[in-house]
Parts: structure tokens; sequence; C-alpha cells
């Protein structure tokens, strides 16, 4: 097969919290999926297509570092009559209701709307933990064919509970031990070991799951971490100081692994995360939307944490801003907040490259529009009525862009382009999710 070599020209290119943050009126050559070269000038060489972009302004392709695509349906989805009353209530009468009743057809209908969703709002990677214990062999492979359809990146995960009872346990255990298995090496997918979360695993399953792990190479961990206090009073409860030294325990933390939410931990399960260096993700939405608490300042600045949007929503810039307003909310007039920016660009970019390159053993980079990088961008319409510059970036992009990208580029090829999504209907996904909502929200209510 001939790689094409593409050119984009009139293009203001931002790469936030980078050393080539602003690049006006740039020319961004691409060979095949890789970016070979930014530049102010047009650079020499034939390409097989040039296309103009007319003076948008390009963002890297964003990062999703925890999301659940299979809660795509939720929305508008019958609630329970009384209001839950904690966190575990919510997981009850809402969460485990929803993902207890997907099959095969919903399950899809799911990734599909979810997708969609992202690639509109400019998201070009998604680190997905998946749950549909009725639908469990195979679920992570339609997972990974779905988004190859889109021209995502995604990262796999079934979240391994013993909630539903032994065989769902084994099941689920062998699905990601065969997606670990069956995409180690693929550049585009990168599977890892889901767990629900401590407190739905007992220690014989924990121990399960480090055995069958055996000679595989490159795992690490996705798991909900200390969401709620009640994670860690239940680790207590088992004999253990704290969650992520019960994991520890069972020998399950290491550089691969991706340790979500983490609201009640202590110093000292700070210092095992940066020992193990396992990455960190903070979803600031979700938590708000569940009343579980806010992560504390230094957690998320020691630990380089990145953001997920925990099935919230797809719009990574969204997140932030919310991510921003909800702990400014809680600071007062002086204090010093976090900076959004950093979290969604630079650390989402070293996360998802390190995973990444992970699968395949070398070495792929995510995240900016940078020579060397995969060719993801969110290509945004947008007109300032203030100038850009570097110190006005945050400004702009955090207050100014409130529109969704007119363009999206993965892997060096258009999947929208002049807001039209060029490979999938859109109409269709929506009206057979329109249907599968249907099905699915009568087996729960
Ligand atoms: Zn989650």
């Amino acid at each position: 097969m001939c790689v094409k070599k593409i050119l984009l020209k009139n293009l203001h290119i931002i790469n936030p919290c980078s050393d080539h943050a602003l690049v006006e009126n740039a020319y961004v050559a691409i060979y095949g999926d890789t970016i070979e070269s930014v530049s102010s000038g047009e650079p020499a060489g034939e390409f097989d297509a040039v296309h103009d972009l007319c003076g948008k302004i390009a963002l890297p392709g964003m990062i999703n570092a925890h999301h659940h695509l299979y809660s795509a349906l939720a929305v508008g989805m019958p609630l329970p009559k009384n209001n839950p009353r904690n966190f575990n209530e919510i997981l009850e009468q809402v969460w485990w209701k929803m993902d207890l009743a997907l099959d095969r057809e919903s399950t899809q209908a799911c990734f599909e709307a979810g997708l969609v969703e992202s690639l509109k709002a400019g998201t070009t990677t998604i680190i997905d933990h998946h749950c549909s214990p009725s639908y469990i062999e195979g679920s992570l492979s339609l997972l990974a064919e779905t988004s190859e359809n889109f021209g995502l990146n995604i990262s796999t995960a079934f979240e391994i509970s013993d909630r539903n009872g032994q065989e769902k346990f084994e099941a689920s255990l062998q699905e990601n031990i065969d997606a670990l298995s069956k995409f180690s090496g693929n550049q585009h997918v990168h599977p890892m070991l889901g767990l629900h979360a401590s407190f739905t695993l007992s220690d014989l399953s924990l121990r399960k799951i480090r055995d069958s792990l055996g000679k595989l190479k490159s795992w690490g961990i996705h798991s909900h971490v200390s969401e709620d206090k009640a994670d860690e009073t239940d680790a207590l409860k088992k004999g253990f100081n704290s969650v992520l030294e019960r994991l520890e325990e069972f020998d399950l933390l290491n550089e691969n692994g991706l340790i979500i939410h983490g609201l009640h931990i202590k110093d000292s399960d700070l210092e095992l995360i940066q020992k193990h260096d396992s990455k960190f993700v903070h979803n600031p939405s979700s938590n708000a939307n569940n009343r579980v608490g806010i992560t504390p300042n230094q957690n998320l600045l020691k630990l380089k944490s990145g953001l997920g949007t925990d099935g919230m929503q797809s719009n990574m810039l969204r997140e932030a801003k919310e991510g921003m307003l909800i702990r400014s909310s809680h600071l007062e007039g002086g204090k010093d907040s976090v900076d959004y920016m950093e979290l969604l660009f630079k650390n989402n970019a070293e996360i998802a490259s390190n995973l990444f390159s992970g699968s395949i053993g070398g070495s792929i980079k995510l995240g900016y529009i940078l020579p060397e990088y995969q060719a993801d961008l969110a290509i945004f319409d947008y007109l300032p009525r203030t100038p850009i510059s570097e110190s006005t970036i945050f400004g702009n992009i955090f207050f100014g862009l409130n529109s969704l990208p007119s363009d999206v580029m993965t892997r060096g090829e258009f999947r929208i382009r002049d807001y039209q999504l060029l490979e999938v209907s859109e109409e269709e996904i929506k009206a057979n999710a329109i249907e599968q909502s249907k099905n699915l929200w009568s087996k729960f209510n």
C-alpha cells in the first residue's frame, strides 16, 4: 500500500503547556499517520493532497483518560423513585442495574453513540473502563473493532468484580486476559486489566487475578480507587491500611497501572503510587455529581494527574472547564487552584503515550501537534475577539472556544470535515441508539 503524504496549510497551531504553544500560519506535513513537520514556511516536496484550513485553529486531538462508553445510553434514563442516599446506593440503584441490562446490541449502540460524541468533541484517544456483565465474552473485541471504524485510539478494560457471582467474575477476568494477548502489538488498541474497585473484590479474587497474569507482559490495572470513603472502610475491614496498600499486597501496582479517582488516599498512598510510578486520573464532574468529595490539590500536582470524565461526558474541554469551576467554588479568594490545561494537555499526553507505547513495546507519541506525533487534530472554526498569543491561550480556550471542532483528523485522515462525519452515519447511529435505549430501559424499570 502506498503511504500518503499530505499538507495542511493556513492553520494556527496551539499546543497548550509546551515549548511550542503557538505556531501561527502553520504548515503541517503528514506522512501516513505521523506528523513529519510543523513550520511557518511552506515545506519543500511533493504532496498527494494539500488542504487549506482557511485560518482555523488546531488543538491536539484530546485524550479522555477514564471513560465508560457503556454509559452512553444512560442519558435521560428513568431514575430510582427515591434519591440514593450515598455512593453505594447510587451504584446499586442506578449503575449496577443499567450495566446488568446491557446485551450485545445495546452495548454496541453505547459504543457507537459514545464514540460519535467523542469524535465530534475532538477526543481522539479514549481510555475506556467497560462493564456489561450479561455480555462479557467478545465485548472488548467489539469495542476495539467499533473504535477502529471511527479511527480512534482505544484502551480496553473489563471491570472485574465479585458482585455478579463466580461465573461472571471468571468470564470477566478471561475477557481481559484474552484482550491482553490479542491486542498486544496493536498500535491503536491498548489492553488493560480492568478491576471495578477493591471493595467488590475479595482477597481470593485479587490473588486469582494476579496469578492469572502468568507471563503476560506490560499488563497494568485500570481500577477505581478510593472514589468514596466506603472503599477505604472496606479495605480496613479486610485488614489493610488502605486500598492502595491492599493492591500492593497482591502485587497489582506497576508503572502501567491507572489509579482512578483517589479522593480519600493518604500521604503514604501517594508515596506508593509514586514508588510504582502508576498513573493517576482525576474526574471532577463525576465526583461532583456523586457528591464524593474533592481531590486535594496536592494529589493532582504531585501525581501529575490526568483528566477523565468517568462516563459523564465525552467533551474534554468541557470537563476541564467544569473541573476548574468546581474546584474554584471550594476555594477562598487568593488560594491557588490547579491548572486544568496541564492535566488535559500535558499529563494526559504523557499517560496515553506511555500506555500505548507499552502495548507495542515501541514508541507512540500522542497529544501534541509536533513532528513524530500521531496526526490527531481537533480543528476549530474560531474567530477570537482578543489577540491569540502564548499568554492568552488559556483564556481563549476555556472562555472563548465554545463550539465543537469543524474538522477532526486522526492518524492523518479527516474523520470530520466541515462538521460532517465522513465514514459513519451519525443519523443511523443515533436512530439505533434511541431504539436500543428503549429496550435497555424497559429491562431495569
Ligand atoms: Zn469510572
